[in-house]
């Protein structure tokens, strides 16, 4: 099979797409991991014209003059821009083509919560952007299988992916969800938390940007061995100036608890909603967490606490997503000859 696979001549160039609010990764069959940049394009705001993407176009967010625009086209883990989300997967997928030529294959991972329409918004920017046929999988499931978990055994799983628009909590079983919550909070919410936190106690004004940079430095959601302290610059809400203001981890857990308690309120609903048997297996095995929130501190104890049982991080809780989208495409001949048995698999 790995002979035909080259025969067959796209085998290598096939890709999966974790296509998150907050950042996209490219899988390439065979390679791995091949690009992680922000969901980012800078537009001409009068031409429309493409500027930036990824990493560049993210360092404007805030900071764009009148003609350009700076967007992030997903917003609450589903295509708010399409034609601007269409742009950005052909800029992605064609910067790790190997040959103009070539259309590949694509699997893209989608929120469990998408509606049909939206579905077919991310197949169609696939096509628009020159993929030969476009695949979905669903978020938890990918998560899952980045983060070993095992999906296709008669056993219960729970996985909670925290992104940058959504949060997913899944439990899985024989290969597909048995139950599933996905609620429009993530890592955005925390930031904006931040930004509400710093105008209404410290007369501050902060872009989302500096929110984010505060998040990842003293953001926690259990008490720290050690409070920390920073200080950062906004803009004076009754001067109108440039000021500095020191802030606590204390207070920015303060400030985050309310997003960080919707995630904990829906983890809690989903086992209150899963079958017994399978309660009882992620009683064993515990709760594994993914995405770029699942690395907020602490939010693995609260879980642990609130939810009384164990909790623990997947290895790589930013790629797993991509990884387990990649790995469904390493199996796609399997998974393709043998539809009609395992098409629980999650590619529909
Ligand atoms: P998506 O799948 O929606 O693109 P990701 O899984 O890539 O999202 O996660 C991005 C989110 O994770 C962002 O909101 C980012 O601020 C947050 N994040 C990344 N690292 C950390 C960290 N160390 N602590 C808290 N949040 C983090
Ligand atoms: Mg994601």
């Amino acid at each position: 099979m790995g002979l035909f696979k080259y025969l067959s001549g796209f085998g290598g160039r096939d890709m999966a797409v974790d296509l998150g609010t907050a950042n996209t990764l490219v899988y390439v069959r065979g390679r791995g991991i091949v690009l992680s940049e922000p969901s980012v394009v800078a537009v001409d705001a009068r031409t429309d014209e493409v500027h930036a993407v990824g990493m560049e176009a993210k360092r404007m967010l805030g900071r764009t003059p009148g003609t350009i625009r700076a967007i992030r086209p997903l917003k609450d883990g589903v295509i708010a821009d399409f034609d601007v989300t269409e742009g950005m997967l052909r800029h992605f997928i064609q910067r790790v083509h190997q040959s103009r030529f070539a259309h590949p294959r694509v699997v893209v991972c989608v929120p469990s919560g998408v509606t049909g329409v939206e579905k077919r918004a991310v197949e169609e920017a696939c096509l628009g952007a020159g993929a030969r046929r476009a695949y979905l999988i669903e978020e938890p499931m990918a998560a899952a299988i980045g983060a070993d978990l095992p999906v296709a055994e008669p056993t219960g799983s729970m996985i909670v992916d925290i992104g940058g628009g959504t949060s997913e909590v899944a439990v899985i079983s024989l290969g597909g969800i048995v139950v599933s919550q996905s609620i429009r909070v993530g890592g955005d919410e925390m930031d904006e938390a931040i930004v509400n936190h710093c105008k209404i106690h410290h007369k501050l004004l902060i872009g989302q940007q500096t929110a984010e940079e505060v998040k990842l430095e003293l953001g926690s959601a259990a008490p720290l061995a050690e409070e920390l302290k920073t200080e950062i610059r906004g803009r004076d809400i009754v001067s109108g100036l440039p000021t500095t203001v020191m802030l606590s981890s204390e207070e920015i857990r303060v400030a985050l608890d309310e997003p960080v308690a919707q995630i904990v309120a829906a983890v809690k609903d989903t086992l209150d909603r899963t079958p017994p048997e399978l309660a009882g297996d992620i009683m064993d095995r515990g709760i594994t967490l993914a995405g770029g929130g699942a690395l907020l501190h602490g939010i693995d104890e609260r879980l642990r606490g609130e939810c009384q049982m164990p909790a623990q991080l997947a290895d790589s809780p930013l790629t797993c997503v991509a990884i387990g989208s990649g790995r469904s495409l390493e199996e796609f001949e399997v998974i393709h000859r043998v539809n009609g048995r395992r098409s629980s698999v999650g590619l529909g």
